[in-house]
């Protein structure tokens, strides 16, 4: 085999591509910043609160972001640690999240869920988490804020169980809780980890390593706090789940660790054992079948678009998820659905905090490309000239629903222009309400704020203002059914039929019992959650 080719695919075995997942407020923006900490790609930690008090993020791209302090748009960092090549796919934490979110999952290989001690599984987790498992990645979890007063660990574990339906095995166990947590038992090395806080977090914690056995550990941790130890092992050995790497790979079991993002407690063993035992980039479904992440041809998929990262230009950022070979700067790939080919000049990465021009990538890494109206998402690149397509990115369902339309006749034009781009972008989901023979359009979100950034671009950029009304509906199902004829489907009273822009139907409800209910009633239809688009 040739050198270049054994260079290539150590390049891409050495890839760890991964998304964090987690309600807001559990944790997420500090773990990763630790993570870079630990990467040695920023010397301390500390920069969170300081980056909030001065309403400055690194994907603070959009006016509205900055105005509200508050991350709209996903980013991708990467860094290096113990020999692995790591992409972090960061995902909105605020509660307003978007589509966006959910995309980012598509693109990566496996996602880590953080979540709080003291509030367990909540309720964007939840939804997160939904998505993850239908694309069967590998989900780790990192239980965070153990420094402070929170559950019980083996209730923990419930929980995951019970409202999430996911078996876990903990990776590793917590030793006290609160203001006595003092570090963890690591079960794949059976060995005490006891971390050292004598800089709140700010850099690497130092442990002292041990047998469980060890009598220096009962003084360490005085007698009762060892023996229920000892005690824990135990019961998490004859007791729980055993460790299942086929399972684990195939998002049916999930490792679980616990520790402090804030101290540092637990980081090392999470990043050690999550970056060992999850996977490097995996063959991706394509119309060809399954395509080899060392496939000797470069190849990849747009899941995201992102308009004025660079508000003195109009342009957009391309998000590309690299699936096959390598990417070399001022390459000219073959662009798949518009059938042309297209050179990638000014592509960009996300190195730790700052964005750099990309001259390599490989399967694995995410470019951010220079779009000027060209891509969509879904999107497929290829260097070779084949006709390879990438496994559509499904929509997925808006949760709250408004009635737009201009509020200047004379302007319908435009509105329609910026209507159309924002649906293209994939912030927003474009619905007709049928019969209606208005000039009126339902515009589905999955997070509210999306509204804001649509009213405030329209008239930023399209000179247009709107007239809005929410709409009470909550639940959308795409009909699925032969011979569908909007006059004879049965509907209840709090449910509207509309179309999408392809005219297909869907179904708007306030309550989610009324889509079983309508089930019954219609039986031959089926019902979507998720929508391919054609
Ligand atoms: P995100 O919204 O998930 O990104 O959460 P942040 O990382 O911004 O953290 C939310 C709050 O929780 C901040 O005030 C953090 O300082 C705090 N926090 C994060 N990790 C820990 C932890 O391990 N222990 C404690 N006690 N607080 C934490």
């Amino acid at each position: 085999m040739a050198i270049e080719n054994l260079e290539h695919q150590a390049e891409i075995q050495k890839r760890r591509t991964f998304a964090i997942i987690s309600h807001p407020d559990a944790g997420k923006t500090t773990l990763t910043e630790k993570f870079l900490l630990y990467g040695g790609a920023i010397r301390s930690a500390g920069s969170v609160k300081s980056r909030r008090s001065q309403k400055y993020a690194v994907s603070d791209w959009m006016e509205i972001e900055k105005q509200r302090g508050i991350s709209v748009t996903s980013s991708v960092l990467q860094f290096n640690y113990n020999g692995c090549c790591i992409n972090i796919l960061d995902t909105p934490g605020h509660q307003d999240f978007s589509e966006d979110t959910y995309r980012t999952l598509v693109a990566a290989d496996s996602a880590v869920m953080v979540i709080d001690a003291a509030k367990g599984v909540e309720e964007q987790t939840k939804k997160l988490f939904k998505v993850c498992k239908m694309r069967g990645i590998p989900i780790f979890t990192f239980i965070n804020k153990m420094d402070a007063h929170g559950k019980d660990p083996f209730d923990l574990l419930e929980e995951l169980e019970n409202v999430l339906g996911i078996r876990s095995y903990p990776m590793d166990f917590p030793i006290g809780s609160g203001k006595d947590f003092k570090g963890v038992y690591n079960r794949r090395k059976m060995q005490i980890e006891l971390f050292d806080d004598n800089n709140h977090g700010e850099s690497i914690a130092q442990a002292i390593k041990g047998d469980p056995s060890d009598e220096k550990f009962s003084s360490l941790l005085g007698s009762s706090l060892h023996e229920k130890l000892l005690e824990d092992i135990e019961l998490l050995d004859t007791a729980g789940d055993a460790f299942d790497l086929e399972q684990i790979l195939a998002g049916e079991l999930t490792p679980v660790f616990f520790g402090s993002a804030l101290t540092n407690f637990g980081v090392e063993p999470f990043l050690e054992a999550f970056l060992e035992i999850t996977t490097s980039p995996q063959p991706r479904q394509s119309n060809l079948g399954p395509i080899n992440p060392t496939a000797p041809y470069f190849s990849g998929f747009i899941f995201k678009i992102q308009a004025n990262m660079n508000p003195a230009h109009r342009d957009r950022i391309a998000f590309l998820r690299i699936c096959s070979g390598k990417f070399e700067k001022g390459m000219l790939v073959n662009h798949i659905q518009k059938g042309k080919k297209v050179k990638l000049a000014q592509p960009q990465q996300f190195l730790a905090q700052d964005r750099v021009t990309v001259e390599t990538a490989y399967a694995g890494d995410i470019i951010g490309l220079h779009d000027p109206g060209i891509f969509n998402i879904g999107d497929t690149l290829c260097s070779d000239a084949i006709n390879l397509r990438y496994e559509g990115i499904p929509q997925f369902a808006p949760e709250h629903f408004m009635r737009v339309s201009t509020l200047n006749a004379l302007k319908r034009k435009q509105f329609i222009k910026g209507i159309t781009q924002l649906a293209e972008e994939g912030s927003v989901q474009v619905f007709k309400p049928h019969f209606s023979g208005t000039e009126e359009l339902i515009i589905g979100v999955v997070g509210v704020l999306q509204f804001e950034v649509l009213e405030y671009r329209l008239k930023n950029e399209y000179g247009v203002d709107i007239k809005t009304q929410m709409l009470p509906y909550h639940f959308i199902r795409w009909i699925e059914m032969e011979n569908f004829d909007y006059s004879s489907f049965k509907l209840t009273s709090d449910t509207l039929l509309a179309e999408t822009e392809d005219g297909d139907p869907v179904l708007l409800c306030q309550y989610e019992w009324s889509i079983k209910q309508l089930a019954e009633r219609n039986s031959q239809a089926i019902f979507r959650e998720t929508h391919l688009k054609a």
